[in-house]
């Protein structure tokens, strides 16, 4: 199949291969930004193919685990009203709240709806004037155009029992924050390609100068990711530290110009918190002024939330590249996929997924590395 067979070539993959073993020469750490790629490198076996001095850490882009235990709760809330329709894309529904999640308020009696596209969600609201329709806007720069596009048209169309629950996240703060923490490892980054076929390539180049950390724009393909890690790697032994795109095929350095007036019309940036991690500066989106009257927070005030965690999940750690899944106790015991006790277990994005679906390291706990010390979340640091 085009653009998928051609990057899954495995003559390719074992020259380039190849030829990250022939220029490694001292251990790198490499950071996958995206759970998408995350879900290749291990569905695939490519951190166990590289050579044993590249590693490879899972990063915080997913955009279900990040979305706050706040956010959730309040989704929660705003679901459970009798006058509302809550539209959402599915794999939120399973995230676990504090008590309950999506489908148990389903269960309960409350019109959750799974829906492919936010103008769907608009859709609905237009056949229904006499529902509140809310639909729950999250992500990274990838789903921040749709969603604006969805409250554009809303405000166009005059219709006014539609709203948005957003929480959306922004990669270069993320980033930013990763590298300011004390325990970080990183030395590269694999940009996610999809964000940057939005946003273009020319946040980075200031991030890559300022932590001397080469920045490659990296695909979701096999070969992709093996090209990543090979100009990463080859930057890093150079002692350079540049932004590359090794995703031409969708990413142009100016970005989608469409998108970017859209998010600009509609979003401004917000301080944000992810899951896990904590909060970090001027890393989201919320409406803007002009566009408030569309924010479910605003129109359906909700207090009295106190979020808890679960005790036994070191998602945190997980997504700050801290910890590997199967080093987290509960990983493939009381943590599975049908039962998960955090947000990575649940997204068809999440790190603590990939591992349990193509490694099944739950199955045998022998097998387990040990456990590294806990670490302190970002947010106990002064830098985020
Ligand atoms: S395995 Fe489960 S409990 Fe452990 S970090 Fe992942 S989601 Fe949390």
């Amino acid at each position: 199949m085009k653009y998928i067979d051609e990057f899954q070539d495995p003559g390719l993959a074992r020259r380039l291969l190849d030829d990250i073993r022939a220029s490694v020469t001292r251990p790198w750490a490499l950071m996958e930004v995206c759970g998408g790629q995350t879900h290749t490198i291990i569905r695939h076996g490519i951190d166990q193919l590289l050579p044993e001095a590249v590693e490879l850490i899972h990063g915080p882009g997913c955009p279900v685990c990040v979305t706050p235990l706040e956010v959730i709760d309040k989704a929660l809330a705003i679901a459970a009203r009798p006058e509302v329709v809550f539209c959402s894309f599915g794999d939120m529904l399973r995230v676990p709240g504090t008590g309950k999640d999506l489908f148990r308020v389903r269960s309960e009696g409350g019109d959750v709806r799974v829906v492919y596209s936010p103008l769907d969600a608009l859709r609905i609201a237009r056949d229904n004037p006499d529902r509140q329709v809310v639909f729950f806007g999250i992500g990274f720069e990838t789903t921040a155009p749709p969603n604006a596009m969805t409250v554009y048209q809303a405000r166009r169309l005059g219709i006014r029992n539609f709203s948005l629950l957003v929480s959306h996240v922004r990669v270069p703060p993320a980033i930013e924050a990763i590298m300011q923490s004390p325990s970080c490892r990183v030395q590269g980054f694999l940009a996610a390609g999809h964000v940057c076929s939005v946003m273009g390539t020319a946040e980075y180049p200031e991030l890559a100068d300022r932590h001397r950390v080469p920045v490659v724009v990296t695909g979701f393909e096999p070969l992709d990711i093996l090209e990543g890690v090979r100009r990463a790697v080859r930057q890093l032994e150079r002692g350079e530290h540049t932004v590359e795109n090794a995703y031409p095929r969708a990413v142009r350095p100016e970005g989608n110009p469409a998108a970017l007036a859209m998010i600009e019309d509609v979003f401004e940036v917000t301080d944000r918190a992810w899951r896990g991690i904590g909060t970090i500066p001027d890393s989201g989106w919320r409406l803007s002024e002009r566009y408030r009257e569309y924010d479910a927070e605003h129109r359906f005030p909700v207090s009295g939330i106190t979020t808890r965690e679960p005790a036994a999940c070191r998602s945190g750690e997980v997504l700050q590249g801290l910890l590997k899944p199967h080093q987290c106790e509960a990983f493939g015991t009381a943590c599975t996929p049908r039962t998960p006790l955090g947000a990575t277990m649940v997204s068809s994005e999440g790190a603590c997924a990939a591992y349990y679906l193509y490694r099944r390291l739950g199955t045998a706990p022998a097998a387990r590395t040990p456990q590294p010390a806990p670490q302190p979340p970002l947010e106990a640091s002064p830098v985020v």
